[in-house]
């Protein structure tokens, strides 16, 4: 049983099926939604459509290779529904949630159950990758089996805007020093000069926000807020030039109508495979909407935008897997209960994609009677397991690839360019060996 048909749980069942085991995949949408979820198709990207860098020497890319090498099957949906990104993979998420939505549905031994689950039930092997949106009843049943305190922390959704509805008369295509996967650019860019970004930075601040709950208030006061993906008006608090050097940086961006660097930008980046709907870039918000629409029309460019998704905030609901979890992604007290994506404190797309492959691939094994696998902690995926069940669990932060949280190498390398190629080398090096070592077959791929 795999509850939860996001990133996660649609590879856990893919992986467990593809491995032999019959499944029976719950998923809650449409008869239940979650405040962020506006489909009901599996593997609904809720937020932005990139998945991150696709450059193999970068973590981000790193840990996609390996996945694909595993056999990914909703990695590779990403692959081939992309979109242009420069260095990143950014998908249709329409295309990309059909295609991992039909690939699960066709499985022979996959059942898809659209249906709330309240309870876990212990008669059967389970995988809850219900994610940071978990139902109220499932969150309650989690906190009773796991008798530990859940955390919660907030992250905010940018808003997004037609196409047709940007002024190109103002705005320029361009990807940051020409770095892009098409030629015109890969992003569409709202120049400002100083006078316009001062009058935008004193608009935010005093624009209003959406009411905050008193423990809600707190949670930004908390130093362990989730620095990656702070609001626009949390950053602009933080200084004047704060959001110049974030996400409006003008660098390796010339406006074509100056021939100038522009004081601070703001990027699209587009959102779906027609090209009509652009997501702006790192503009995640607390504002009320009608705020939003009067704010970022200031924007140059943005005059007329028309919002086809405002920002919001969310809850980010996640277990305390070092206490909870072994490597193997298995609940401590249970062998046949396993968590995977979000919920395990893995953060990023491509990492849930990833617990969902381990928990989906272990979880077969367990049935089998085979050993199970914990994945050298020298190859990203392995780390990323590896951490979420060794960190420091008085203050367990959610954590995304990067080559930090692997082991040091065995000498010094000062260039970093070549030490994370040394570090990419080691990984893909292990990573066969572990393969040859527990019988997995690899694929072949290339990024
Ligand atoms: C608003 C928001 C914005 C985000 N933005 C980003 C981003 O830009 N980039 C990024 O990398 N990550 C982002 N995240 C984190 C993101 O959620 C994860 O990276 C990814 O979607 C998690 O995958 P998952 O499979 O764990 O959870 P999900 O993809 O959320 O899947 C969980 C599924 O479980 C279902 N479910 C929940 N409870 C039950 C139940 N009781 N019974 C049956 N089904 C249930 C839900 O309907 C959902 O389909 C965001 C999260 C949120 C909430």
């Amino acid at each position: 049983m795999v509850i939860g048909g996001g990133l996660a749980g649609s590879e856990a069942a893919w992986q467990a099926a593809q491995h032999g085991l019959e499944v029976e995949l719950y998923e809650m949408r449409p008869v239940r939604q979650t405040p962020a979820h506006v489909t009901d198709k599996l593997a609904e990207l809720v937020c932005s459509n990139s998945l991150g860098s696709k450059l193999p020497d970068r973590a981000a890319g790193l840990l996609k290779l390996e996945l694909l090498r595993l056999g990914s099957m909703v990695l590779a949906s990403a692959f081939e529904t992309a979109l242009p990104a420069g260095g990143a993979l950014a998908v249709d998420r329409e295309a990309f949630a059909s295609l991992v939505t039909r690939r699960i549905e066709e499985h022979p031994r996959i059942r898809v159950i659209r249906e709330e689950v309240t309870t876990i039930p212990d008669d059967r092997p389970v995988i809850v990758a219900s994610g940071p949106l978990t139902s109220d009843a499932l969150t309650e049943e989690i906190a009773r089996l796991t008798g530990e305190e859940y955390l919660y922390f907030f992250d905010a959704i940018a808003p997004t805007v037609t196409a047709d509805s940007i002024n190109m008369e103002i705005a320029f295509r361009a990807s940051r020093y020409g770095r892009g996967d098409v030629e015109e650019g890969d992003y569409i860019n709202c120049p400002l000069n100083e006078e316009e970004y001062n009058r935008f930075v004193d608009a935010l601040l005093e624009a209003e926000t959406i009411e905050l709950r008193e423990f809600e208030q707190r949670m930004w006061e908390d130093p362990r807020f989730f620095e990656g993906c702070l609001p626009i008006e949390v950053i602009a608090r933080r200084g004047r030039q704060a959001l110049a050097f974030g996400p409006m940086r003008p660098v390796g961006l010339i406006d074509p109508r100056t021939g100038q660097r522009p004081y601070a930008v703001v990027q699209l980046r587009q959102d779906n495979l027609a090209g009509t709907l652009y997501n702006m870039v790192g503009f995640q918000t607390n504002l009320k909407w009608d705020e939003q629409r009067r704010v970022f029309r200031m924007i140059p460019g943005l005059e007329h935008a028309e919002f086809v998704r405002y920002g919001m905030m969310h809850r980010n609901t996640f277990i305390n897997s070092p206490v909870l979890l072994r490597p193997t992604l298995q609940f401590r007290k249970r062998d046949d209960l396993f968590f995977a994506g979000q919920i395990t404190g893995v953060e990023g797309y491509v990492g849930n994609i990833g617990t969902g492959l381990v928990a989906g691939i272990n979880a077969a094994r367990l049935l089998q009677g085979l050993e199970l696998l914990v994945f050298p902690p020298t190859t990203m995926l392995g780390a990323l397991c590896h951490y979420v069940t060794h960190a420091d669990p008085k203050d367990f932060q959610p954590m995304k690839a990067n080559f930090g949280i692997l082991p040091p190498l065995e000498r010094r390398i000062r260039n970093k360019r070549a030490r994370n190629r040394a570090y990419v080398d080691r990984a893909l090096a292990d990573l066969e060996a572990f393969a040859q070592e527990h019988g997995l077959t690899l694929e072949p791929a290339t990024l």
